[in-house]
């Protein structure tokens, strides 16, 4: 039986250029653009269709927090111009049905095989190839091997005591299920409110029976505003699709978004007020890049925090729900903002209750509920929205090897260790698709992957044209990458609280920061001086013959 989509040519080939493994929006994106540059790609994936994310996280709620028309591909006019956004802030279906559509467009389905699990890739250094292993026992070598297998696509699992017993039903918010769930009339929990858990627990509320939402830390929540997309926006894109890709580019989180307006200090305290209003009705991401020194300077940061949790007091009607549900463990920032369609509304109902995980912790689930402190909850749905294994995840998953059997997360330990995000010292022609020490989750990570992958498949043309087969950061490029990224997330006040994005190492309390913290812009220039100059930091070879002669010839290195 073929895993491809349907309509697919049978014949599969063993060795192809590049393999893409990951079928979500990077990988979709890769597909098409190295399948242009004239290379032979396989895609495999997990799931029986693309999306990755939008696929997998379809629980109720789910939608985008960057606006519609900013997340989507601009590199070719038609197909932005051809398809139209309905809301402001797209929900999981529609984004789902784009990336079909676009997948569709850009043919790249028939290059893809699905329901497919990598796991296994054992790095060649006689050939300059990886043998890639399935779960289907199918086994393919490539050249180059490029993960789009997402920094958030590993949920954690949940593996509270008792879990096993429950009578009631269960779902992961990261893998939840095609057939319909029912929710309308039963007693439902949610565990997490992360940006997953303040989407679901918002939409599940307004049919629920009764709804639990269990919150360990309290997080900062914004409006969106969502409305009708802005179709004049769209006209506007659409006839100019390469200036707006140039100014996302060219701004500090990929995403066009209303302006910095200089340090705090420089407003009275009643025009800081007047800026946080206007920035809290644009909605959004919006608040987060209003005073430059809200990052750094903590006392800056509490003229933000305090105006939120404001917010929450002025919108949660009982005072000890919204004292609960003010976050006071971190400053505003520090973690990725939860943009909500009406989230703090939600414990104004009746069928509503938060459960304070701090003071009353989960001992259990029992056959009919949860146990938390001397308080047991009967429900009939749990909802787990615990977050990801973020950045190494997927990669093990995928039990990538070199050449002494080391996966990328072997020399990660104290923290990741690449070049641009991109590759790993020790891991030759591996490519990590909005990997660690690249913008990733502070950035649009569609523009993001479109932009890794141009650069890696402007890489590969360098190398194909002067037959080079292999390609790996040197330490020291990759030394200077991870220390320029350090100096940069030196300042952030960021770097000092603990969530998914900052790697500590135990034993001395060093922390590393993961994404890169210098903004898209910056990344983006940095990319492109390192291209410029003859891509430094990257060390490159041949495969050669016992007389030191190249074995391929020059501009042909694809696929027999
Ligand atoms: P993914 O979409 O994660 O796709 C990875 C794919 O790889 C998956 O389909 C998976 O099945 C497959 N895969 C993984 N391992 C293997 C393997 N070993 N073998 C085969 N297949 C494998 N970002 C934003 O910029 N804005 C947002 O508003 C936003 N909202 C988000 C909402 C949610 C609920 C989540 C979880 C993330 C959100 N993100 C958002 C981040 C999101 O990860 C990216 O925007 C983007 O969708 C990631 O695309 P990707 O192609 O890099 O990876
Ligand atoms: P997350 O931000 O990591 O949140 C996980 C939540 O689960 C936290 O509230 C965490 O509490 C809680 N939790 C974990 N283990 C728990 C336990 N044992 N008991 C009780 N609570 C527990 O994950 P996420 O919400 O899935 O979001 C991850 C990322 O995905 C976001 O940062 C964002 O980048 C992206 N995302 C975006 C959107 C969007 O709006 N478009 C939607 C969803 C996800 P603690 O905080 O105390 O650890």
């Amino acid at each position: 039986m073929t895993n491809f989509q349907p309509g697919v040519e049978e014949s599969v080939k063993t060795h192809y250029d590049v393999i893409v493994v990951g079928a979500g929006m990077g990988g979709i994106y890769a597909v098409h653009r190295f399948r242009k540059d004239g290379l032979s790609v396989l895609g495999i994936e997990a799931a029986p269709e693309v999306g990755g994310v939008w696929y997998h996280n379809a629980y109720p709620g789910a939608r985008v927090d960057v606006e519609s028309y900013d997340y989507c591909y601009f590199f070719d006019q038609d197909l932005y111009s051809d398809w139209t956004w309905t809301e402001r802030y797209a929900a999981q279906p529609e984004i789902l049905r784009y990336l079909n559509y676009a997948a569709d467009r850009l043919q790249v389905k028939p290059s893809i095989l699905f329901n497919t699990w990598v796991n296994g890739s054992q790095w060649d250094p006689d050939t300059h190839r990886y043998v890639v292993t399935t779960d289907t026992g199918k086994t393919f070598t490539a050249r180059y091997l490029v993960m789009a297998t997402g920094n958030l696509s590993k949920p954690r699992k949940p593996d509270f005591a008792g879990i096993d017993e429950f009578k009631g039903e269960w779902h992961q918010s990261a893998h939840w299920p095609r057939t319909p769930v029912q929710i309308a009339g039963r007693r439902v929990a949610v565990i997490g409110t992360g940006s997953s858990g303040v989407q679901a627990a918002t939409a599940i509320a307004k049919e629920a029976s009764e709804l639990y939402v269990f919150q360990r830390t309290a997080n900062y929540s914004v409006p969106a505003h969502n409305r009708e997309a802005d179709q004049e926006r769209h006209r506007r894109y659409s006839s100019k699709t390469e200036t707006i890709w140039k100014e996302l580019t060219e701004s500090g989180g990929g995403i066009i978004l209303p302006p910095v307006l200089g340090k705090a200090g420089d407003y009275t305290e009643e025009q800081q007020q007047q800026l946080l209003e206007e920035r809290w009705a644009f909605g959004g991401q919006a608040l987060l890049g209003l005073f430059a020194d809200q990052g750094t300077d903590q006392a800056v940061n509490d003229i933000v925090s305090n105006f939120v949790r404001g917010k929450v007091r002025q919108m949660v009607k009982d005072p000890e729900t919204a004292e609960k549900l003010m976050p006071t463990s971190y400053p505003i920032g520090v973690r990725r903002l939860c943009i909500d369609t009406g989230f703090y509304d939600i414990f104004n109902q009746e069928n509503v209750t938060l459960v304070d995980v701090n003071a009353d912790p989960i001992t259990r689930i029992t056959p009919t509920g949860i146990q938390a402190g001397d308080n047991h909850y009967e429900v009939d749905l749990i909802v787990f929205a615990l977050g990801f294994e973020a950045f190494t995840g997927a990669l093990d998953n995928a039990n990538i090897r070199n050449e002494h059997g080391q996966q990328p997360s072997d020399l990660w330990k104290r923290g990741p260790r690449t070049y641009l995000g991109l590759m790993t010292a020790g891991f030759p022609n591996l490519f990590t698709l909005t990997g660690p020490l690249s913008p990733s989750v502070l950035a649009n990570m569609n523009a993001a992957n479109v932009q890794h992958v141009d650069f890696i498949a402007d890489m590969i043309s360098h190398m194909n044209e002067r037959g080079l087969t292999r390609v790996e950061p040197t330490e020291e490029g990759q030394q200077a990458w991870m220390d320029h990224a350090a100096s940069l997330a030196k300042p952030l006040l960021r770097l000092a609280h603990d969530n998914y994005m900052v790697h500590v190492n135990k034993d001395d309390g060093s922390r590393v920061f993961v994404p890169y913290s210098g903004g898209f812009n910056k990344y983006v220039d940095q990319c492109n001086e390192v291209v410029a100059a003859g891509y430094r930091g990257f060390a490159f070879d041949a495969v050669r013959d016992e007389a030191g002669e190249l074995t391929e010839p020059v501009a042909s290195a694809h696929a027999q």
